[in-house]
């Protein structure tokens, strides 16, 4: 039985009746990375170092250095990025059984809210509107915040700061304890560089998706992108990170198997 589901999904897979979809950004130097205030320390954006390139140092063959943080980019975050987190079982990126990283998602469209108000926060009255239409989010399984802000291609207008600090999506306290609590979710993500909206650090609790999600050994994906290539319901995510020992985070390929 098990053999034919994947047979068939080779099948659908080779016809084209299965797509998969990339929903990574591209990695580069001038990918956005989230700054904090000056008091504390930062991530580094991505760098890339020729080691050789056909050339003298190295005449048949190209390669690079690479250095980055773990949270750059389109990344995963793993358990034990947030102190709530911080002493639960198999909470970093080599202890996270793998089957965790395959799991169904559901997409929440929430474009049109976000393009009138860079500060929208994702509810439990929207997340029961969704489930109106489209069933009820099953444990297990993602919720994604579609926001269209992957289509921010300037890295000023993706970050969104201003004096007051940075705005954009994500979701409210009462929809992360709703997710976590009432639905089990596997983790939330984001379009956003990072889980939690822009001015989540003024909340009660503050950053309340880093702090509710991992703290109940969820996770969170940021920087997401084409999520207006899925359904609302029916993608099966994979979301591998990198296997760094201790690791809070890492960059993330993250695919998703959609009907077409
Ligand atoms: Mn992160």
């Amino acid at each position: 039985m098990q053999a034919d589901i994947l047979a068939a999904l080779a099948e659908a897979l080779a016809s084209g009746a299965v797509d998969v979809v990339d929903l990574a950004q591209p990695l580069e130097p001038a990918t956005p990375v989230i700054s904090l205030p000056p008091d504390f320390g930062q991530s580094q954006p991505f760098r890339l170092e020729q080691i050789s390139h056909y050339d003298g140092r190295g005449p048949a063959w190209s390669w690079n250095n690479i250095s980055l943080g773990e949270h750059t980019g389109t990344h995963f975050d793993a358990p034990v990025h947030w102190i709530t987190g911080r002493d639960l079982p198999d909470n970093t990126l080599d202890t996270i059984q793998a089957r965790r990283f395959v799991a169904p998602a559901n997409v929440i469209d929430c474009t049109e809210a976000c393009a009138a108000d860079p500060d929208f926060l994702l509810t439990p009255d929207h997340i029961a509107a969704w489930e109106a239409t489209h069933g009820r989010v099953a444990a297990g399984s993602w919720v994604l915040l579609r926001s269209g802000w992957s289509h921010r291609t300037d890295p000023a207008a993706f970050l969104n700061a201003g004096a007051d600090g940075p705005h954009s999506p994500g979701p409210s306290p009462a929809a992360v304890t709703f997710l976590v609590r009432e639905r089990d979710v596997i983790g939330f993500g984001t379009e956003c560089v990072g889980t939690d909206a822009g001015q989540a650090f003024g909340f009660d609790p503050p950053f309340p998706c880093h702090a509710g999600m991992h703290g109940a050994n969820k996770f969170g994906l940021a920087s997401l992108a084409n999520l207006d290539r899925l359904p609302p319901k029916g993608a099966l995510l994979i979301t591998a990170p990198l296997k760094i020992v201790g690791g809070t985070g890492s960059p993330c390929r993250v695919l998703a198997l959609a009907p077409r």
